[in-house]
């Protein structure tokens, strides 16, 4: 294949947020290279659970069909304190239903989807450097793409520049890209397992998550059937660099197993053990320049209360195409979309993640809440940020409330 040599806009990493920026902007009749360091298709360490937010931006992108076919899921069934409460999805203004897809799967259908709206994928493109000009970027330069030489860079030279590169963002970091650890962040795992389970249509939480010693940890628990036999089981815990996770997330997950193998019908043995950090809330700084822009984990666009970003990936990335065709520019005014849309909730939703680091708090609140299915069904609908500005009612309303409160409160708020 020919390696092009500029285009108008380059996404570099194809998760779901390079994905959909390279699929909305093709779709706007422009020319999109989508290139990953990765070879498709590969794994990516997730819940692989898609929530009704995730679902409406996949609905947006012609995708429910495939999704119906893989495995439909009602709401939330959470466990803890010696209580079980089913709390559907709320529906409302976003979808009434969830769905999970090992993310080796959905990723690289998505990069495929981007690939048929007209995007040109590179597979094995490392993204090492910028060429600047002014405060611009000229050009992205990329090692591997020229097999018989993988040392050598070759430069892309791009009009606009869409920084899809994950967690740890190398890229972003190359602008100038920020992660700051005293605000929240979520060190977690998972693996995959059999499971009699796997068709259960409803996904499951523990909210009471105990560590080898029977001590409780600050976090919780998840089985995500898969509809395959399997089910995606993982284990995530909170913490700041005040408060760092003590807890080796490995060893959890084989406890967490055992506390509930005989619940979930789980057999053999945990596969894939894998586990990673988690930037959330927006806690990172300069997240855009005159013409270019982070979006995903690389913008840390993680539910601080509940660990999801394929949503906000999937979001962001057609946020960041609409910007690119409306030629509304990037720099300030990305920063200042990315507030408007999350500012208010990842404030108060890193806010009281921040609180629950403290296991003394989970064990205090735990069983209070557990014990009412209304504080539940709200914590649900709280956590899971499952209100939409169009949303009127009561709950919506205290939720961007509390919102706005805490961002004007904030020391740093989200994204600066
Ligand atoms: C244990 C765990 C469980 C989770 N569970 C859920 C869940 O159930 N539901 C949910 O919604 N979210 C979940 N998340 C969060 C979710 O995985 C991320 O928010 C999501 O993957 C973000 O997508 P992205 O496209 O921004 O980044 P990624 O999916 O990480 O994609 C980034 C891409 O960039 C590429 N890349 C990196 N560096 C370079 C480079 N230098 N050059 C070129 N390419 C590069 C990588 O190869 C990768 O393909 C979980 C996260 C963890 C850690």
């Amino acid at each position: 294949m020919t390696i092009p040599t500029s285009t108008d806009v380059l996404v570099v990493g194809a998760g779901p947020a390079g994905s959909a920026a390279a699929a909305w902007a093709a779709r706007a009749g422009l020319d999109v290279v989508l290139a990953d360091a990765a070879t498709f298709p590969r794994d990516k360490t997730c819940g692989d659970g898609l929530t009704p937010r995730a679902i409406g931006e996949m609905q947006r992108l012609g995708l429910e069909d495939w999704l119906r076919a893989h495995t439909v899921n009602q709401g939330l069934r959470a466990h803890g304190f010696d209580q079980t409460l089913l709390l559907p999805w709320p529906g409302g203004s976003l979808p009434d239903w969830g769905s999970a897809v090992a993310r080796t799967e959905l990723d690289d259908h998505l990069r495929t989807v981007a690939i048929k709206s007209g995007a040109t994928a590179l597979d094995g493109a490392r993204a090492v450097g910028v060429r600047r000009e002014g405060e611009r970027v000229a050009a992205v330069a990329f090692r591997g793409l020229d097999a018989a030489r993988p040392g050598e860079e070759v430069e892309i030279a791009c009009r606009w520049l869409v920084v899809a590169d994950g967690v740890r963002s190398p890229l972003g970091k190359v602008l100038g890209r920020e992660w700051h650890r005293d605000t929240v962040y979520a060190v977690a795992g998972r693996s995959y397992v059999d499971s009699e389970m796997s068709d259960d249509p409803w996904i499951s939480s523990h909210l009471e998550l105990r560590d080898e010693q029977g001590e409780l940890v600050s976090g919780y628990g998840w089985i995500f059937p898969l509809g395959n036999g399997t089910v995606n089981l993982g284990a995530g815990t909170l913490a700041t660099s005040r408060r760092p996770a003590e807890v080796a997330i490995k060893p959890l997950m084989q406890t967490y197993a055992d506390a509930i193998g005989g619940d979930f019908g789980l057999s053999g043995e945990l596969r894939m053990p894998t586990s990673a950090l988690l930037p959330m809330g927006g806690a990172v700084s300069n997240v855009a320049g005159p013409n270019w822009a982070l979006i995903g984990d690389a913008a840390a666009c993680v539910n601080p209360l509940n660990g999801e970003g394929i949503d906000y990936g999937l979001e962001t990335g057609r946020f960041v195409a609409e910007h690119i065709a409306s030629g509304a520019g990037l720099g300030e005014a990305w920063r200042s979309t990315l507030v408007e849309h999350y500012g208010e909730s990842f404030s108060i939703a890193r806010r009281l993640a921040g609180i629950a680091t403290q296991p003394k708090v989970v064990a205090a609140l735990g069983p209070a809440g557990m014990r009412s299915d209304w504080l539940m069904t709200l914590a649900l609908r709280w956590m899971g940020n499952l209100v939409d500005d169009a949303d009127r009612d009561r709950a919506a309303r205290v939720w961007r409330w509390a919102g706005r409160r805490s961002m004007a409160r904030d020391a740093r708020p989200p994204f600066s």
